[in-house]
């Protein structure tokens, strides 16, 4: 039996950078606080509680004085300053994140419609909305761009992690009904990256697994991304879940992970099926 690891798999820049703030910070303040869970991930959120990150889910979790950590995802404005007004806050928001509430900002103040490819209840999303107090329009699916009015000039930007095929797809909708189009690509490379090699491995193989927390946005859109090629793809969130897979009858096996998936989960699966599969 042969396992194909994608490159690329696990932890993305953003999120590796993000846990190293949070623990850097818990080195120099002592009590520390995420706002949110730092990354959508059950077992690695577990870790953080037993190395004393907290999570605060929303301001009056808060005690006085607490220092507080933004995630990758980032946050509006208005929830930053009421932050800020408070607490001492340590921003992890990631760059490419960054990237977009500027985009978006921008793009507000010059008067254009802004269309946001994403889910609209997802953080990063909410986080964007916030720059464009209340001019951007969110669609999550390609084919409901028909649905948009025509509209003479609009500008459109996707969550940091779509898959590039369905952004082309999606701003080829938008095309048919906006006289001027301004298309920014803010897919962050490592997503890219991810997708592109996590597509070549499924091409290859039998059985195609993607490690993930079953509520990771990005982890379900590898997953879609990975079973357009290979339909014999699974999502798994732990080695447990691999007992609800026949797949020990596979000579090839491919394996993927979300961004937010700890490299000691992807090790853990990897063991198993080592010791458990056939030679
Ligand atoms: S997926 Fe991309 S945008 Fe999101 S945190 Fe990772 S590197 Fe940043």
């Amino acid at each position: 039996m042969e396992i194909l690891l994608a490159q690329e798999s696990g932890f993305c820049f953003g999120v590796r950078r993000a846990v190293k703030i949070a623990y850097e910070a818990k080195e120099k303040w002592g009590e520390v606080y995420t706002y949110g869970d730092l990354i959508h991930n059950k077992q690695f959120v577990e870790k953080l509680k037993r190395d004393g990150i907290k999570v605060a889910e929303k301001i009056d979790d808060l005690p006085p004085g607490a220092v507080v950590i933004i995630r990758s995802h980032g946050i509006s404005p208005q929830e930053e300053r009421e932050l800020r007004e408070k607490f001492k806050v340590i921003d992890a928001t990631c760059p490419y994140v960054k990237k977009s509430q500027k985009i978006a900002a921008k793009e507000v103040r010059s008067g254009k419609e802004l269309v946001i490819f994403g889910d609209r209840n997802h953080p990063e999303i909410k986080g964007i909305l916030g720059y464009t107090h209340g001019a951007g329009v969110v669609i999550s699916r390609p084919e409901d761009t028909a649905t948009l009015p025509s509209s003479p000039r609009r500008a459109v930007i996707s969550q940091t992690t779509n898959d590039l095929e369905d952004y082309k797809k999606f701003v080829g909708g938008l095309m048919e009904n906006t006289e001027r189009l301004t298309v920014h690509q803010t897919i962050c490379s490592s997503t890219i990256q991810k997708h592109r090699s996590a597509k070549e491995i499924a091409s290859r193989v039998e059985l195609m697994l993607v490690i993930g927390g079953k509520h990771s946005s990005n982890t379900r859109k590898l997953f879609k991304a990975c079973r357009a090629i290979q339909p014999n793809t699974h999502h798994i969130e732990t080695p447990r879940d691999l007992d609800l897979i026949d797949w020990r009858k596979y000579e090839k096996i491919g394996i993927t992970a979300g961004a937010s998936t700890p490299d000691f989960v992807i090790k853990a699966v990897m063991e198993k099926i080592k010791e458990e599969g056939h030679d």
